[in-house]
C-alpha cells in the first residue's frame, strides 16, 4: 500500500499510472466497517484504489467538534493495507488550504440549506470545498460515498453536474452494528451505556417506516419526540419526512422509495445522524 501525504507525491503517481482506473473513497479517519466496505466495493470497480484521511476543517462549525474528532491514523492504515487498498493520501491541512483560503459557495437550489446545510452553518461549503480539491487531484472515474451522509451523497453529485466532471458517484447503504445503530467515527466517543442509548436513532426511523401508513408525519413526529424528552442524555435536533431526491420536506408520504426520513441527535453531547428510505 502506497501512503502519500502531499498531493504533488500522489499526482505524480498517479500520473505514472495514467491507464489504470482508478477510484476515490473520502475519509476522515477513524475507520470503521462501513468506510471499509467503500473501499471493498471500490476495489471490485476499478485497478486502484486511493482512499484519503482527512479531517477537513472548513466543514465544522465548531472547532470544538473538529478539535474533539477522533483520530486513530496507525490503525486506520493497518485496516486498510489489510484489505488491500492501493494508496492513502494523508494530507496536512496545508497541501490542500492556502493560508486564509475561504471555502467556495455554490448554489444547489437549496439542497445544501437544510437539514445538516441548517443546523450546521457553513458544512457543505466546507465539504464541496474538499471534494473539489480533491477530484481535481485524484481525477478519479468513480467516487463512493455512504447513505448515511444522504444529503452530502446528493451535494456531491449536484456538484459533479454542476461541475461536468466526468465521475461516476457511487451510494453504498449504510453499515450497521447488530443493534442498528449507524456505523460512525463518533461512536468511539460514546462508552457502552450511550452507545446502547443511541440505538434510539435507528429505532425511530424503523417506527417512522412501520407506522407511516396508520399516523400522520405529525403524529410520528410527535412520538418520536416524546421518547426522546424521557431521557435526559438524548436531545433530537430534527426528524425531517422528505422527498428523497431534494430533501424537500414533504407533508404526505410519497410513492414507494421516494421518502427519506432523516434524523439528527446528541447523544450525551456527540451529534449522530441516519437516515430510512422507503
Ligand atoms: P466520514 O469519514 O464520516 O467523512 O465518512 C467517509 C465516507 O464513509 C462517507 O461517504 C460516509 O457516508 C461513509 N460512511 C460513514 N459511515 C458509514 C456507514 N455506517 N455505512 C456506510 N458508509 C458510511
Amino acid at each position: 500500500m502506497r501512503i502519500f501525504k502531499t498531493k504533488t507525491e500522489l499526482s505524480s503517481y498517479l500520473s505514472s499510472n495514467s491507464k489504470l482506473s482508478t477510484a476515490f473513497v473520502p475519509t476522515m479517519g477513524a475507520l470503521h466497517k462501513g468506510h471499509l466496505e467503500l473501499v471493498e466495493k471500490a476495489k471490485s470497480e476499478s485497478d486502484i484504489v486511493i482512499c484519503s484521511i482527512f479531517v477537513n476543517p472548513t466543514q465544522f462549525d465548531k472547532k470544538e467538534d473538529f478539535n474533539n474528532y477522533p483520530d486513530t491514523l496507525s490503525d486506520d492504515l493497518m485496516r486498510l493495507e489489510e484489505i488491500n487498498c492501493d494508496v492513502v493520501y494523508t494530507p496536512a491541512v496545508s497541501d490542500l488550504y492556502g493560508k486564509n483560503e475561504k471555502v467556495k459557495h455554490y448554489d444547489f437550489n437549496g439542497l445544501d440549506r437544510v437539514l445538516e446545510g441548517k443546523f450546521r452553518k457553513g458544512h457543505f461549503d466546507g465539504v464541496v470545498t474538499i471534494i473539489e480539491k480533491f477530484f481535481a487531484i485524484i481525477k478519479p472515474q468513480k467516487a463512493f460515498f455512504g447513505q448515511k451522509d444522504l444529503q452530502q451523497l446528493l451535494i456531491v453529485k449536484a456538484l459533479t453536474k454542476k461541475l461536468k466532471l466526468p465521475i461516476q458517484i457511487i451510494c453504498i447503504p449504510t453499515v450497521r452494528e447488530k443493534s442498528g445503530l449507524a456505523m460512525s467515527s463518533r461512536n468511539k466517543l460514546l462508552n457502552r451505556r450511550e452507545l446502547e442509548k443511541a440505538t434510539i436513532l435507528y429505532k425511530s426511523l424503523l417506527y417512522c417506516r412501520k407506522n407511516s401508513k396508520n399516523l400522520s408525519i405529525q403524529e410520528l413526529k410527535e412520538n418520536i419526540s416524546v421518547c426522546f424528552e424521557e431521557e435526559e442524555s438524548l436531545k433530537l435536533e430534527y426528524l425531517a419526512f422528505t422527498n428523497y431526491s431534494n430533501l424537500k420536506s414533504i407533508s404526505h408520504l410519497k410513492e414507494e422509495g421516494e421518502t427519506a426520513v432523516c434524523i439528527a441527535a446528541f447523544v450525551a453531547g456527540v451529534r449522530l445522524i441516519d437516515n430510512i428510505i422507503f
